[in-house]
């Protein structure tokens, strides 16, 4: 018989039947509501990598010296990696051990990771890679309404939109089951805009199609609103009910009238023109910022000047209309709200706030008083790594930081000064491989818990296949290494561990606390919140939103005479974020990274399709075959950032408020390496130097 479960990937969360527990097959789930069936390849590939001859099904050590690695029992391997974690904290105190978490893993391991930190080891120093990932858009919607759900809507709500503008989401391709709410969109008679610098399978189904200079989309939002001000299509009597801040936006977009805002993001201006007229004139006006947008030092302003376009036009609240983000990783909005933040507890509770650590303490049963306080950001946090100051232990779990972190070479470099490196994953990823312990856990469908998909619906993934023997799941190690540092119960069993998490989520932001198994079951999945939020208030004590006055300030970093060209970096359909399972699953193709650039800079650097070409910024270089396309910009060249070498090149200046790094932007150079490859003795292929 099959089961009812979830894909590994994407923030989708789509639903899946999987039949066979030893060979398992993938069969459509009709009857979920989000994908209805549907599937993108990845997700039909998803049973790949299970069997896989990588798969890790022992503990491992390295030997420093001789980089040998031996397979040992789990108790040896917990009791080193808590002899460690002791060594460490002796040395440094409680700080001298850090944790390092993943949006992909279930609520109840970030929820345990968090506890885990706080309780067991007392220290402040844990992040996670959701940082990279969600944290502008987090971070703008707790200022705006006073609480982050990605979407604070069903997915299936952009149908009902006259006006849909994506900001920097390539969602034909990262989520493909997604697609169809435009194309019903557009049957009704609504109409698309996309706005990114290239020219994704998404601006297919487009009737507008932007590509601003990368790193001003924020601008481009400030342009929108000046000519919906002029036109007076803004809904003065929304804005006095619902708002704050209002004037002092309005003032500050009267200086970005259309040609400014052309000569900043290269938008003509009779297309922003276009565009603001399509707004002004439709009774539904939805705006999705993802990635493209968000993933910039100027990301959390960004997303708020997006956030003040949809307010403006009254649209926030309004069912098929309003404003939410496009969150990326499977669990990035639960793995967000449950404590595996530098910065907050579970429920979405601040980690500074004496109610919310008396309440949480209180159900894990320790002093408030014996809770550390807010961490470093997760560049921040890798930054510091076997610094003087910084963490000297280091436990990863669900995450590949040395693919997909930003300038990579610098934080391997510091994971590398490390005394002791932890990793818990399937298979020997990249950050692994450095590592001098390496736990072998289960994955996906070989157990159960829950995700939190883009909508903010909790769903649950059930255990449908049996692990390989030799393999534990996070929450056993998380246990074991609890128990051997600490006297602090933790629980193993997903589902005690879910409702111990809704008794410490319960009165937070995110409370989980109504939500069961059961529930979960019986209704296809579970809202956090209600299905739609803010159609009569929003989250902050007055019930209004928020609106910021935000200036464009431009890319960190901007192409110059060494690097003349801005490189961003993103996805492909058959891969998805490190790489680490769909690189090793058969039936996705892997043609390996390559750069995209455009036919005009390809012909000054005398590049032809496939020729080989380095890509260099100041972090570093990486050598790819070229892929010519009419698609991209001019000025800008793309990376895919599924292998080793794209985040060598991308730049850590970080968001002031979210801490994101700027992944999305920076200059670069490129030039062919066909002479140099030509003159070598072999003709080595190119690899990512
Ligand atoms: Fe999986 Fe996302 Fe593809 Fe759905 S869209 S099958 S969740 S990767």
């Amino acid at each position: 018989m099959a089961t009812e479960t979830h894909c590994p990937y994407c923030s989708l969360q789509c639903g899946m039947r999987l039949a066979g527990r030893r060979v398992p097959e993938v069969q459509a789930w009709e009857e979920f509501p989000v994908n209805r069936g549907a599937l993108c390849r990845k997700g039909w590939a998803a049973a790949g990598l299970y069997g896989s001859r990588e798969r890790l099904t022992s503990p491992l050590v390295r030997d420093r010296e001789s980089g040998e690695w031996s397979a040992v029992s789990w108790d040896d391997a917990l009791d080193r990696v808590a002899a460690g974690i002791r060594a460490a904290q002796a040395a440094k105190g409680p700080d001298g051990v850090a944790v390092f978490g993943g949006g992909g893993l279930t609520n109840e391991k970030a929820y345990s990771l968090g506890k885990l930190a706080r309780a067991a080891l007392g220290t402040s120093q844990i992040d996670y890679n959701g940082r990279w990932c969600m944290s502008s858009a987090a971070s703008a919607g707790i200022r705006a309404f006073g609480l982050d759900r990605g979407l604070p809507f069903p997915l299936a709500d952009v149908e009902e939109a006259d006006v849909l503008v994506l900001v920097g989401s390539n969602l034909a391709e990262t989520m493909p089951p997604a697609a169809r709410h435009l194309d019903r969109l557009r049957e009704r008679g609504g109409r698309v805009v996309v706005i990114d610098p290239r020219r994704t399978p998404t601006a297919d189904r487009a009737d507008l199609v932007l590509q601003p200079v990368p790193g001003t989309d924020l601008a481009l939002a400030l342009g929108v609103l000046h000519l919906l001000v002029a036109a007076a299509a803004v809904d003065e009597d929304y804005l006095a009910a619902r708002t704050t801040g209002w004037e002092s936006v309005r003032d500050s977009v009267a200086g970005w009238w259309p040609e400014r805002g052309e000569r900043v993001t290269g938008i003509e201006a009779h297309e922003l023109r276009a565009l603001a007229a399509m707004l002004a004139g439709s009774p539904k006006v939805m705006v999705l910022t993802a990635r493209g947008a968000e993933q910039h030092s100027t990301g959390s302003d960004t997303v708020l000047a997006w956030i003040n376009v949809a307010l403006a036009l009254g649209m926030v609240g309004k069912r098929g209309a309003g404003y939410g983000c496009l969150t990326g990783q499977g669990n990035g909005q639960g793995g967000r709200e449950h404590g595996q933040k530098a910065d907050q507890l579970p429920g979405y509770r601040r980690i500074d706030d004496p109610a919310a650590r008396a309440h949480v303490a209180g159900v894990w049963g320790v002093d408030p008083d014996t809770l550390p306080g807010p961490g470093r950001s997760a560049y921040e946090l890798l930054d510091a790594l076997g610094t003087d100051d910084g963490p000297s232990a280091l436990l990863v779990m669900g995450s590949n930081i040395v693919v997909s972190a930003p300038n990579a070479t610098h934080v391997t470099s510091r994971l590398e000064a490390l005394d002791l490196l932890v990793v818990c994953d399937v298979v020997m990823s990249e950050t692994a491989a450095i590592a001098d312990v390496v736990l072998p856990v289960t994955q996906w469908a070989e157990e159960t818990g829950t995700m939190t998909n883009l909508e903010g619906r909790v769903v649950l993934r059930q255990k449908a296949i049996t692990p390989p023997s030799g393999v534990r799941s996070d929450l056993d190690v998380i246990a074991g290494l609890a128990a051997r540092l600490s006297d602090v119960p933790f629980a193993t069993d997903p589902e005690e561990v879910f409702a111990e998490l809704g008794r410490a989520s319960a009165g937070g932001p995110a409370d989980y606390s109504s939500i069961t198994y059961d529930r979960i079951r019986d209704e296809g999945g579970v809202f956090w919140g209600g299905e739609r939020l803010f159609a009569e208030t929003f989250a902050h004590v007055d019930g209004r939103a928020r609106m910021y006055a935000v200036e464009h300030r431009g890319a960190a970093e901007v192409p110059c005479a060494d690097y003349p060209v801005h490189l961003t970096t993103g996805r492909v359909l058959a891969q998805y974020q490190s790489g680490a399972q769909t690189r090793r699953t058969r039936a996705l193709p892997d043609d390996g990274p390559f750069v995209e650039l455009h036919p005009l800079l390809a012909g000054r650097l005398g590049v032809a399709a496939g020729d080989p070409v380095r890509v260099a910024t100041r972090r570093g270089s990486m050598a790819a075959p070229a892929r010519v396309v009419t698609t991209i910009r001019p000025d800008t060249v793309f990376v895919p950032f599924h292998w080793v070498g794209a985040n060598r090149l991308t730049n850590d200046a970080l968001d002031p408020a979210s801490r994101m790094p700027e992944f999305k932007v920076c200059a670069a150079s490129v030039a062919s390496l066909l002479e140099e490859v030509a003159q070598r003795p072999s003709r080595d292929p190119v690899t990512h130097a």
